[in-house]
């Protein structure tokens, strides 16, 4: 039976963690919370008193945190636990971070003979609770075979993007478009209303013409439109302005490592920080609506 050490049990590492213990695997699990390690042990967990602790005696250690800097500081270091790994334990980071961070993780992580993979998801914290997460893989494709029984648990698509930090790359790029998209669709929606039109007849329009896209299929920004996404519940629950914002300003420094343009990325990001600003950071990211909703109001 593979043991697992999971470091990390927050709003996405605890619903993780709940489907590989339901599937049976004996998990040695730590966060620097004790209430979360306390809910995981009630699962079924073994509680460990340090991330290095977990990070013994097992198979596969899997780290779900917030960013770099916590990545970074978990493995890297005097205090890092890279020293404590035996090398036939594959690390899979699971968290969003910089591909630069991902990279330099899993260079120390090499040079001390561990196979490591950047293992970001896509799907949120009901994707985590459900099983149904993507996974976007960097690293190499025999770790990914190793690691794919367990990532089949927690999700339901999983992409190999390519060498190591390649799953971060391909992870911001996703999230910048989402941000170009979500914005363009609440400006355009917006648009029309003011100009007299049913927003739910305007997406139907445009849904089935060359302006379709995923937000209108299957998240709608303009209220009324769908029920059950955000829109539909003053933009509670879903993919909160602060993490957008937090993926764009990595797809913003990976662009200026590489001399990348980005200009709509950064227009979004400048949109979204002022909407953070606003008192939206912990709505869903479709409340971006509202930016151009407050304009129409003001006239
Ligand atoms: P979270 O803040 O709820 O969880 C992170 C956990 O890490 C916390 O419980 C924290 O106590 C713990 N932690 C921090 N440093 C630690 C350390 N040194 N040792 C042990 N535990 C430590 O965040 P989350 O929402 O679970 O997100 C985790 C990652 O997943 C982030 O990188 C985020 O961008 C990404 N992500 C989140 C979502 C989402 O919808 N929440 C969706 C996709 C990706």
């Amino acid at each position: 039976m593979t043991t697992i050490g999971f470091i990390g049990l927050g709003n996405m590492g605890g619903p993780m963690t709940t489907n590989l213990l339901k599937a049976g695997y004996e998990i040695k699990a730590f966060d620097i919370v004790p209430e979360l390690l306390e809910k995981s042990v009630a699962e079924g967990a073994t509680a460990c008193n340090s991330a290095a602790e977990a990070a013994v005696d097992v198979d596969v250690l899997i780290s779900m945190l917030p960013a770099s800097l916590h990545v970074e500081g978990l493995y890297l270091g005097d205090d890092g636990i890279l020293g404590n790994i035996d090398p036939k334990t594959l690390v899979v980071d699971c968290s969003t971070i910089a591909p630069g961070s991902a990279r330099k993780v899993s260079e120390a992580a090499d040079e001390k003979g561990i196979s490591m993979l950047d293992a970001p998801v896509s799907g949120g914290v009901g994707g985590a609770v459900a099983g149904t997460l993507t996974f976007i893989v960097g690293g190499a494709a025999l770790a990914l075979e190793r690691a794919r029984p367990l990532l089949e648990i927690m999700g339901k698509n999983i992409f190999h993007a390519g060498n190591t930090g390649a799953g971060q790359v391909a992870k911001i790029c996703n999230n910048m478009l989402l941000s170009v998209l979500m914005t363009g669709t609440a400006e355009s929606l917006q648009l029309g209303v003011d100009n007299g039109l049913d927003p739910a007849v305007l997406s139907e329009i445009m849904k089935k013409s060359s302006g379709g896209n995923w937000a209108l299929e299957t998240y709608n920004p303009y209220p009324g439109v769908m029920s059950g996404v955000p829109s539909a519940n003053e933009y509670e629950g879903g993919f909160l302005v602060d993490l957008m914002i937090k993926d764009l300003g990595l797809a913003m420094e990976s662009a200026l490592d590489t001399g990348a343009s980005t200009p709509m990325g950064s227009l979004a990001r400048n949109l979204y920080i002022s909407h953070g600003k606003d008192g939206y950071g912990r709505k869903d990211f479709s409340s971006i609506q509202r930016v151009f909703t407050r304009v129409t109001a003001k006239k």
